[in-house]
């Protein structure tokens, strides 16, 4: 599947070899280019439609060469949820959310690691090494296992308990820091020279942008290559944005979309820790790093993003919006989502819902629109925060207060 000709700086466009392990130009992101013509001579949506519904179904534009090199545990295809109790209640008449909770290890990060782990496997990579606030750590040490490889993984000690035990539990070397994720990433920065690891972080190697923009393969062909008009993404490092935006403009490359109708990217974060959202409001490219960042949204908690610009660059192509959801809202409509829905919603995907019933209170959403919602991971791996404790059962019942529901 040799369509990728090359590795591209998002900062300067200089071009770099694929055909070895490469991590960033001048601290900054690389882009996956693809020969897009060669890729449109390859295959057709009606060849697509008969694949086996995993991520993979897209390999003419994913990076991996050999298919026997691809470690996979049967990622994608996500459902599109139409949700019609959560959209009334925020005013909407077509609100869908795309359910990445049900990827393996809960979160959509199995994508960029299900990826990024295969071509360091297929590029030589051994030992793998990730600075983690969470669901990121659990993907990859659960690829790293499925592909025989080391993973050394570094989170902060506030890190939700049961992103720690999936590290340990799929055999991964995983340390608590005490610290930020500024502070294991500098761990596994030395680490590299010490200890000859490859560094897996968000954006410092080119490949997980190309598992997460999958999402945006996925919705564009469940919705029969006729894209939304708004997304709403819990961003952190950006990965997923800048994929989703990616993978629209190589799918219109190829021919399959209208280019002309693409959606309105936000990119919506917590209060507690908002430095895309703040250079967004200023009409910066880049953004200064948030102090003392805190939110129980773990995805969310990244203070300074490398991709900062490209993630800017995105909503600002798409005529889109960064915003800000404080905690309390974001937290209670994780948890209306999953009441009105039976989505296991996720603190990130709070700040979505809650960002949502802002814009559309501002009438910057309007009530017929197609919106869809990314629900990143899954609640249970919050188990601190949607464990809030049960009433015990008394003995006798009473009945009564069972029937008013007052117990
Ligand atoms: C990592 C993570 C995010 C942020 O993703 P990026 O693509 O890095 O911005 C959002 N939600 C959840 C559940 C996450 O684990």
């Amino acid at each position: 599947m040799p369509f990728v000709t090359h590795l591209e700086s998002a900062i300067n466009g200089t071009s770099l070899p694929h055909d070895q392990l490469q991590t960033t130009h001048e601290g900054r992101p690389l882009w996956v280019r693809y020969d897009l013509e060669a890729v449109a001579g390859a295959v057709t949506r009606e060849d697509l439609a008969t694949r086996a519904p995993t991520m993979w179904r897209y390999r003419e534009l994913l990076p991996v060469e050999h298919e026997k090199n691809v470690v996979s545990l049967g990622e994608g295809m996500t459902p599109l949820l139409h949700c019609e109790r959560l959209g009334a209640s925020l005013g909407l008449t077509n609100l869908w959310v795309k359910d990445e909770s049900q990827l393996p290890t809960g979160s959509f990060k199995s994508r960029g690691l299900a990826v990024a782990v295969s071509r360091a496997k297929e590029l030589g990579a051994k030992r793998l090494a990730i600075p983690t606030a969470g669901n990121a750590g659990g993907a990859l040490a659960a690829y790293a296992a499925r592909a025989g490889m080391e993973a050394w993984i570094f989170m902060p000690a506030d890190t939700p308990i049961v992103n720690q035990a999936e590290a340990a539990n799929y055999g991964a070397n995983a340390f608590l820091v005490d610290g930020l994720i500024t502070d294991c990433g500098m761990v596994v920065r030395e680490g590299t020279r010490q200890m000859g690891w490859f560094d897996v972080s968000t954006l410092k190697e080119p490949y997980r942008i190309e598992g997460k923009k999958t999402m945006g393969f996925e919705l564009a062909e469940q919705l029969g290559w006729d894209l939304p008009d708004v997304i709403l993404y819990p961003t952190g490092g950006g990965t997923g944005l800048i994929g989703m935006w990616k993978a629209f403009t190589e799918l219109g490359g190829i021919g399959w979309l209208n280019t002309e109708h693409r959606p309105r990217m936000i990119s919506c974060q917590a209060a507690g820790c908002a430095p895309i959202s703040t250079a967004w409001e200023k009409g910066d490219r880049f953004a200064e790093p948030f102090p003392n960042p805190v939110t129980a949204a773990s995805g969310l908690r990244v203070p300074k993003a490398v991709g900062d610009f490209m993630i800017l660059d995105a909503v600002n192509e798409s005529g889109g919006q960064a915003r800000a959801a404080e905690e309390d809202a974001l937290l209670a409509w994780a948890r209306r989502g999953a009441e009105l829905e039976g989505i296991s919603f996720a603190p990130e995907a709070g700040a979505c819902l809650a960002v949502l019933e802002t814009m559309v209170s501002e009438g910057a959403i309007d009530p017929n629109e197609r919106v869809v919602v990314y629900n990143t991971g899954a609640a249970q791996k919050y188990l601190e925060i949607i464990n809030t404790g049960l009433p015990e059962l008394p003995d006798p019942v009473d009945w009564e207060a069972m029937a008013s529901r007052t117990f």
